[in-house]
């Protein structure tokens, strides 16, 4: 294809501390695309105050999903700015099979599909030595294990939905930071 090359439009997958927010932001300056990531704008909402951060604060800290009408208004608007027009990268939605519907909803209204959908892959054993040493103040080991109870029962079922759409790429997250990126880009057929 001459001139512009096509931005992707891809959804990172994958456990609590997979380390999909590190490779969310390497991978989007590659790409030129924007990271966009929902615990982020959360997080954002919850320090300055508003009303969505009112909402939300409590369900992030016990380690819950904030619900679907909550989550799609935020993705809604945040997909509806210039710079996801023309590629995204999202990080932390879709997180239900309801959210997945939601995200075909928005893309096909707007003439858009996803290229591609990258589940980070990384042993159990690994993910909870890395939960233990990240350690941070808010996530006691209950938190901790609430967010992998919730990815096993609710987000899990996504890697058989995008897989059935050919979407899904494995990307093996247990290596070191810039193989993973590099492993990515090879998915997505970039040369990196
Ligand atoms: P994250 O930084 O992606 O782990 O998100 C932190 C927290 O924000 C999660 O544990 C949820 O409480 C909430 N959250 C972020 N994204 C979503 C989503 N797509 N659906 C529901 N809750 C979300």
């Amino acid at each position: 294809m001459a001139g512009e090359a096509k931005r992707p439009r891809i959804v990172l997958l994958g456990p609590p501390g997979a380390g999909k927010g590190t490779q969310a932001e390497l991978l989007a300056g590659q790409l030129g695309v924007p990271a966009i990531s929902t615990g982020d704008m959360l997080r954002r909402a919850v320090s300055s105050g508003t009303e969505l951060g009112g909402k939300v604060q409590g369900i992030m800290a016990s380690g819950a999903l904030v619900d679907d009408a909550t989550m799609a208004d935020v993705v809604k608007d945040r997909l509806a700015q210039a710079d996801a027009k023309q590629g995204f990268l999202l990080d932390g939605y879709p997180r239900t099979l309801p959210q997945a519907q939601t995200l075909e909803g928005i893309l096909t209204g707007t003439g858009q599909e996803l290229d591609a959908v990258l589940l980070v892959e990384v042993p159990e054993e690994e993910l909870v030595r890395r939960a233990v040493l990240r350690g941070r103040a808010d996530d006691s080991e209950e938190v901790v294990r609430e967010r992998f109870r919730v990815y096993r029962e609710k987000t899990e079922p996504l890697i058989g939905y995008y897989r059935a759409r050919g979407l899904l790429y494995p990307i093996d997250g247990n290596l070191p930071v810039e193989k993973v990126t590099s492993q990515m880009l090879i998915a997505l057929g970039v040369n990196g």
